[in-house]
């Protein structure tokens, strides 16, 4: 069931967004060669407890991190760790936090110094996946129209489109219905509606689409070893159009 929100809830969201984003916004000054991963969340996790805000992802199904912080061929769900960043490399860093009982989620990709320009290329394509997206987040298309203009800007691009995860639903819960694929055809899935809040979340990879699990059980990484970037908000359906609500604008 999809869970519409009052406008009195999405102000409360936008004010949990404005939250997440800052503590993005805070992790990026981190993401330089020489920190650590586990030092990164250290920031994260004291920028949202000086706001009031509880790491959504932190317990979550036993996730152990404050974020998922994930380098270069990890996709998501990266456990912030004794991993130093080096020069050359990217970096996915996805905060969820709650506020005032409602969770937003945002993620970013930062290069880490110089980066290769086909990493850039994957850098401002997955960018550009998501305002696309979030551009047919409006009143009367269908998550399938989000889902379709993903695909396409990847794929054109030669990227590969992860089929394993996907965006999602958002609120008082960190994950509500309806799943917002990253594939799949214009047209189709749930409607949209005013008071509709998601998390739409392009993870792009250079190389093929394929994904695997690692040992420590969270760490989600490309097959082939290709980097991958993810860039995520929190988007809520209004009758003037779709508003970001982990923007700082
Ligand atoms: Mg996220
Ligand atoms: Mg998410």
């Amino acid at each position: 069931m999809i869970i519409l929100k009052t406008a009195k809830e999405l102000a409360i969201m936008r004010e949990s967004g404005i939250i997440t984003a800052n503590a993005i916004k805070t992790a990026e000054k981190y993401c330089k060669p020489g920190y650590t991963t586990k030092q990164i969340a250290a920031k994260i996790e004291e920028y949202l407890t000086s706001k009031g805000a509880v790491p959504s992802f932190l317990g979550y199904r036993g996730f152990t991190g404050v974020a998922c912080i994930s380098v270069n061929d990890e996709v998501i769900h990266g456990i912030p760790g004794a991993r130093r960043l080096n020069e050359g490399d990217i970096v996915s860093v996805d905060i969820g936090s709650m506020y005032k009982g409602y969770h937003t989620d945002s993620s970013y990709t930062f290069k880490v110094g110089t980066v290769d320009p086909k990493i850039e290329k994957l850098l401002k394509t997955t960018k550009k996946c998501l305002h696309e997206a979030i551009a047919k987040s409006k009143i009367g298309n269908r998550v399938g129209d989000i889902s379709h203009t993903v695909q396409t800007i990847a794929e054109k691009s030669g990227f590969g489109v992860v089929r394993d995860y996907v965006g999602h639903g958002i609120g008082k819960n960190l994950h509500e219905s309806p799943d917002i694929p990253n594939f799949g055809a214009a047209g189709r899935g749930a409607r949209l509606m005013a008071g509709m809040t998601m998390a739409i979340e392009p993870m792009i990879n250079a190389g093929s689409e394929k994904v695997f699990r690692e040992n420590d059980g969270w760490t989600i990484k490309t097959m082939d070893g290709s980097v991958s970037a993810h860039f995520e908000h929190t988007v809520a359906i209004t009758h003037d159009g779709p508003v970001i609500l982990t923007s700082l604008e």
